[in-house]
């Protein structure tokens, strides 16, 4: 999503509703199966930053770091920033939002990420996820 920066004019602010697809690849570490909603107000601040307010919902699957299991997570971000506006984007007169989204919504995410508090992992003996099956080490 990129939007006109003239139509982002001082003291008026753009209102933006869409879905945000950019997560939907599955090889990322997050990704969701529907677009992500965003809805944030923009505006400009003395030509050279946007201001972008609002929040983005979405339904990510995720990777557990232990037990390497997929699981959904919902999240609701909240964004209130302050954007600089890049070279690129001043001569174009475009402000590009989708990686400006994507930083702030990873953000939110822990480096480790785990499916529960209390994941089990997986058994370095056997190798089966012992949150669903007994491990077999024991058995020999
Ligand atoms: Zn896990
Ligand atoms: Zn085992």
């Amino acid at each position: 999503m990129k939007i006109s920066i003239d139509r982002i004019k001082k003291e008026k602010k753009v209102f933006l509703e869409y879905e945000d697809e950019q997560f939907k690849d599955k090889n990322l570490r997050e990704s969701t199966k529907k677009p992500l909603f965003v809805s944030v107000v923009l505006s400009l601040i003395d030509n050279n930053d946007v201001r972008v307010k609002g929040r983005i919902l979405g339904e990510f699957i995720l990777v557990c770091d232990r037990c390497c299991d997929k699981f959904v997570q919902n999240k609701e971000v909240e964004i209130d920033e302050v954007f600089e506006l890049e070279k690129k984007e001043i001569s174009e007169r475009m402000f590009y939002l989708d990686n400006r989204i994507r930083d702030v919504v990873l953000a939110q995410f822990p480096i480790k990420l785990l499916c529960a508090e209390d994941c089990k992992g997986i058994c370095i003996g056997c190798g089966v996820n012992l949150n669903k099956s007994e491990c077999k080490c024991k058995n020999f």
